[in-house]
């Protein structure tokens, strides 16, 4: 009989194992019945973004943590398709730091071309999942919005890629509740705009703070402070931007940390990070980690160890993305299928544990970095995704390092060669600080200008200084 799996979530990760199972079904091989629950009405994840906050149309909270302005992070030459360039998207070379939008574009277009929309029922969040030993089925209920109904069906496996960056980690400091400005989580910030001609205070030193305050800094903030908890990021901040320990209290509208300083502020954007949270998991099939490289219970980083037959996509710490989830769903499909063979469960959790050992002991980002690679590369080996040069995406890290640490706002302006094709990207048309526009048309609009001078002499001056996180 044929198998039947349930994917959780339309994002880049369960997209990813739509696509690993189409491009199965393209060589031949009968794949099992599908069906991926997106509780959004379109798919791409945190890359749909909604300009909603705290609760949607449905009273379901809203997914979306992403803003406006949202230019990629890292070069978009570490996270390409390995099956679908940016070139066979967009027809062209562009620049390396493309914004949200068109990003979007480039993840959707490769499943339009795939064809696996079908499989997908939009406004459908998954309410509960569980598991029955005696029939081995999971039972999945969703809540299908449009027709305000809940059922369940009955599932040979589960994949849960619901992604981790949604449900916010809330800290509370002494004198919150008596702030006169505002206070939000990063997953609520969605306009710089609204922050022009304040000071402003965000607490933490991960990419939250990084970026939300330089969106803030390039949207016109009169000044920027970031609190720390163990270390300063450490990069060259303009001059009306400063990093202090961590916040001890606020008292109105003043925020005193514990170097004995203090800064009368605006609004305070706690950028603390997420939880990883699946309220709708019966507690046996549940991941409890907090956010690392190497989360426990997870054989090859995917399969649940209690109970196999379920799945998670996309659950660490992210330095990879696009294409490393990939890899976890090619080889997900292939365990699905049965191609790939599991160990007995002391097995599993033995070649987790020596994946976490080696975890522990990372020490730098650069250590990271190769470590996540290596992850990567472990899996596409047992499966047929496309091969690509992954020292080179490690060595296009490095280089983006370097160009942070050499000016946190000037190092998207550079530009980086594809793995996957080979070609340099161009320059971007205008320098991300002046580039106010963050459209998909304002950015494919001008032709780009092939001729301009490449990055290629700072492809030879990587550094591998970490960065203080
Ligand atoms: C602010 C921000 C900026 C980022 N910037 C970058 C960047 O520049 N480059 C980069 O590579 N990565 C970036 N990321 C990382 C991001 O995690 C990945 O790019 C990617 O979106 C993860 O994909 P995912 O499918 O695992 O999760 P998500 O994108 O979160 O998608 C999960 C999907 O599951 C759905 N879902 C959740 N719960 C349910 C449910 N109960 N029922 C049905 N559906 C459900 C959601 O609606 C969503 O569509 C950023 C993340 C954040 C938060």
């Amino acid at each position: 009989m044929t198998q039947r799996i349930a994917i959780i979530g339309a994002g880049p990760s369960g997209l990813a194992q739509l696509r690993a199972f189409q491009s199965a079904a393209d060589k031949g091989i009968e794949i099992p019945e599908i069906v991926c629950y997106e509780k959004q009405d379109d798919w791409g994840g945190l890359w749909n973004y909604s300009w909603r906050t705290g609760l949607d149309a449905h009273g379901e909270p809203v997914h979306g943590s992403m803003y406006r302005y949202l230019w990629s992070n890292g070069p978009k030459e570490c996270l390409e398709f390995a099956d679908y360039s940016f070139e066979e998207h967009f027809g062209r070379p562009i620049a390396s730091y493309p914004p949200r939008a068109v990003l979007f574009d480039y993840i959707k277009g490769r499943v339009e071309k795939a064809g696996v929309r079908k499989y997908i029922r939009f406004g459908c969040p998954v309410r509960q999942v569980t598991f029955d030993d005696a029939s081995q089925q999971f039972t999945v209920s969703v809540h299908d919005q449009s027709l305000d109904l809940v059922t369940s069906e009955e599932f040979d496996h589960v994949i849960v890629a619901s992604g981790h960056f949604s449900t916010p980690n809330v800290p509370e400091f002494p004198g919150f509740s008596s702030f006169n400005g505002r206070i939000l989580h990063a997953h609520d910030f969605r306009d710089a705009l609204e922050f022009k001609g304040k000071d402003l205070l965000l607490l933490g030193s991960s990419y939250s703070a990084e970026d939300i305050g330089s969106q803030c800094y390039k949207y016109g903030a009169r000044s920027i402070t970031t609190s720390y908890r163990t270390a300063p990021m450490g990069f060259k901040w303009p001059d009306n931007w400063e990093e202090k320990p961590l916040l001890v209290k606020v008292d109105r509208d003043t925020a005193y940390f514990s170097d004995g300083s203090h800064k009368r502020v605006d609004a305070i954007i706690l950028c603390t990070g997420y939880l990883h949270h699946f309220p709708f998991l019966e507690e046996s099939l549940r991941l409890k980690t907090a956010n690392r490289m190497w989360p426990l219970g997870l054989y090859k980083g995917v399969v649940w160890e209690e109970n196999p037959r379920l799945f998670y996509l996309g659950m660490q710490d992210q330095w990879y993305t696009f294409n490393m989830f990939d890899a976890q769903a090619w080889w997900v499909r292939d365990a699905v299928l049965g191609t790939q063979t599991l160990p007995a469960k002391a097995a599993m959790q033995a070649d987790s544990q020596a994946w976490r050992e080696r975890e522990e002991t990372l020490d730098s980002d650069e250590a990271m970095i190769v470590f996540q690679g290596d992850y990567v590369k472990s899996l596409i080996s047992e499966t047929d995704y496309p091969s690509f040069d992954i020292d080179g995406v490690n060595r296009t890290f490095l280089e983006w390092e370097h160009h942070k640490h050499e000016n946190i706002m000037t190092f998207r302006d550079h530009g980086y060669r594809s793995l996957m094709t080979g070609t340099q990207a161009p320059r971007h048309h205008t320098p991300w600080l002046e580039a106010m526009d963050d459209s998909l048309e304002a950015y494919l609009a001008q032709p780009v200008e092939a001729e301009t001078p490449l990055d290629e002499e700072s492809a030879t001056q990587a550094t591998t200084t970490p960065l203080a996180s």
